[in-house]
């Protein structure tokens, strides 16, 4: 499976001069999808992990259906005033502004194992956001776990300065 085939570049969006890469030719292909959540389960079936934490909206599409092959729980991460129980938030810096990320106050425990699922890693600001939530719990992160890598971004740095295992099905 060539996943190459199934990202498609978008130039230009969402802004002049930006190149998206769009991974919904992913999600209609049962094929390459299923392909996507097996190499995740290959990787991830014997980490322990506990609970499967991703960000809204592309994150959940790969991390909901991992979190039931792997039989582990689910948690959303939103913008703020999305969840509708108390939140934890954090708020990170992004090349220009700030950016807030929200979790339930219950929905990790300090020892649970977790493990990060996005579909795409740029500039590693949403994943580090992502580990500074969950590490203010006092839980473990196991690894983080990204359909696409945007090589020619410092995402990979980032992770490796929080000493998070990263893993890419597509560099
Ligand atoms: P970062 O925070 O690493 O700069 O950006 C990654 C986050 O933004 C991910 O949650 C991802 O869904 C979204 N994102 C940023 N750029 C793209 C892109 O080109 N394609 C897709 N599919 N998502 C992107």
């Amino acid at each position: 499976m060539n996943l190459r085939h199934y990202v498609r570049d978008i130039p230009d969006y969402p802004k002049k001069g930006i190149t998206f890469f769009d991974i919904t030719p992913i999600l209609k292909s049962p094929e390459a999808f299923q392909y996507c959540i097996d190499r995740f389960a290959d990787l991830y079936g014997e980490s322990g992990a506990t609970k499967i934490v991703a960000a809204d909206a592309r994150g959940f599409i790969f991390g909901a259906p991992l979190a039931l092959k792997l039989g582990i729980g689910f948690v959303p991460i939103r913008k703020p005033g999305k969840l509708p129980y108390k939140n934890r938030c954090v708020t990170y810096d992004l090349e220009y502004g700030t950016d807030t990320l929200c979790m339930h106050v219950d929905a990790i425990n300090a020892d649970d194992k977790v493990l990060i699922i996005d579909d795409l890693m740029a500039t590693g600001g949403t994943a580090e956001g992502m580990i500074k939530l969950i590490r203010e719990v006092g839980a473990e992160i196991v690894a983080a776990g990204f359909v696409v890598q945007l090589t020619y971004l410092d995402g990979d740095e980032v992770m490796k300065a929080n000493d998070v295992r990263c893993d890419y099905l597509l560099e």
